[in-house]
């Protein structure tokens, strides 16, 4: 609840039998809730006990309960997802039911790395093959938060300047509510727990370790490698070497992410599978810095960086955006 409260204008308080329509958080030993408040009113059970491995299944099932639905719920959801009616029973139905624009809002893009998005199965796979292990990952992300914005009318009176996509804060207005990767009061800087590294025209390398050895936790843990070049440079990434890996759908224990697309809020491809795409592979960022975020809750990992800048100029791209508001970034 505090991850929430501290990001959006959503505030919890504790009631008692005083209030007939409370969220009563109860153990049945499964993770579930309703979506939203239940129409006919009364007591809404958020079950969010025994079953709820992760600390972002406890955040999916309040999610739910304040009114956000599953990503494949979403109506636009098959530009993005394959998905299998043949192999759903009444309960997939239920999962995968799709409700339409007259029936839902949609206040950010549909994204892969989404809290509120089932693992990639039988029923369900991404159009785009690089998102095959980020589906159903559970890390809350910044458009999980940021979608509640505009479910709770959440703003902030005057308005301070946010970079790389952050908005003011509405549960602070005196700072910024950042994407994943950035940090300091205006997004601007590295967040906390990095490393800063400069980078040349030459390629340079970096190695480090995270977690430790024995490390079994619910909630995961960041770490960011935050690069940086001069402002009209572009940068380049290769994660050459990773290892002690979980390789497991959704990138369940741990797992890397090079924030490179134009959109600094979106959560790009996991990477846990040294058969992944960008594995090994030369990744020319939009973005400058370019975090690299290293994520665990299991255990230690090692990974080896390259990195460099070209001589491209990021605001030579032409710009665009999500869609769902006005924020320019490189298409
Ligand atoms: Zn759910």
């Amino acid at each position: 609840m505090k991850i929430i409260s501290s990001k959006t204008c959503v505030k919890f308080e504790e009631s008692g039998p005083e209030n007939p329509n409370r969220a009563l958080l109860i153990n049945r030993g499964y993770c579930s809730s309703h979506i939203g408040k239940k129409a006919r009113g009364g007591i809404q059970y958020v079950s969010v006990g025994d079953g709820c491995s992760q600390l972002g299944n406890v955040i999916h099932e309040l999610l739910h309960c304040l009114g956000i639905m599953h990503s494949m719920s979403r109506y636009d959801r098959d530009k993005f997802l394959k998905i299998n009616y043949e192999s759903m029973d009444d309960t997939d139905r239920l999962n995968y039911d799709y409700y339409d624009s007259t029936e839902s809002i949609q206040a950010v893009p549909f994204e892969y790395g989404s809290a509120m998005t089932y693992s990639s199965n039988s029923i369900a796979q991404p159009r785009n093959e690089q998102y095959l292990y980020t589906m159903g990952n559970r890390r809350t992300t910044f458009y999980d938060i940021y979608a509640l914005y505009t479910a709770y009318q959440c703003s902030c009176p005057s308005k301070i300047d946010c970079k790389n996509g952050g908005v003011p804060n509405a549960a602070d207005c005196t700072v910024c509510f950042c994407p994943d990767g950035f940090g300091g009061k205006f997004c601007e800087d590295a967040p906390n727990f990095s490393k800063t590294l400069m980078a040349e025209a030459e390629w340079a390398e970096f190695s480090t370790s995270f977690g430790y050895d024995g490390l079994s936790e619910w909630e995961f843990k960041d770490f960011t490698i935050f690069i940086e070049a001069p402002k009209d440079k572009t940068i380049q990434v290769i994660l050459s070497r990773m290892d002690n890996f979980g390789c497991l759908v959704r990138c369940s224990w741990n797992g890397v992410e090079i924030k490179h697309m134009g959109d600094p809020r979106i959560t790009n491809p996991l990477i846990c599978c040294t058969d992944h795409s960008l594995f090994n592979s030369t990744v020319t960022s939009k973005l400058n810095p370019t975090p690299v975020i290293l994520y665990t809750r299991g255990s230690k990992q090692e990974i080896t960086l390259k990195y460099r800048f070209i001589d491209r100029n990021l605001a030579d791209l032409p710009k665009t955006n999500n869609s769902f508001d006005s924020f320019e970034y490189p298409l």
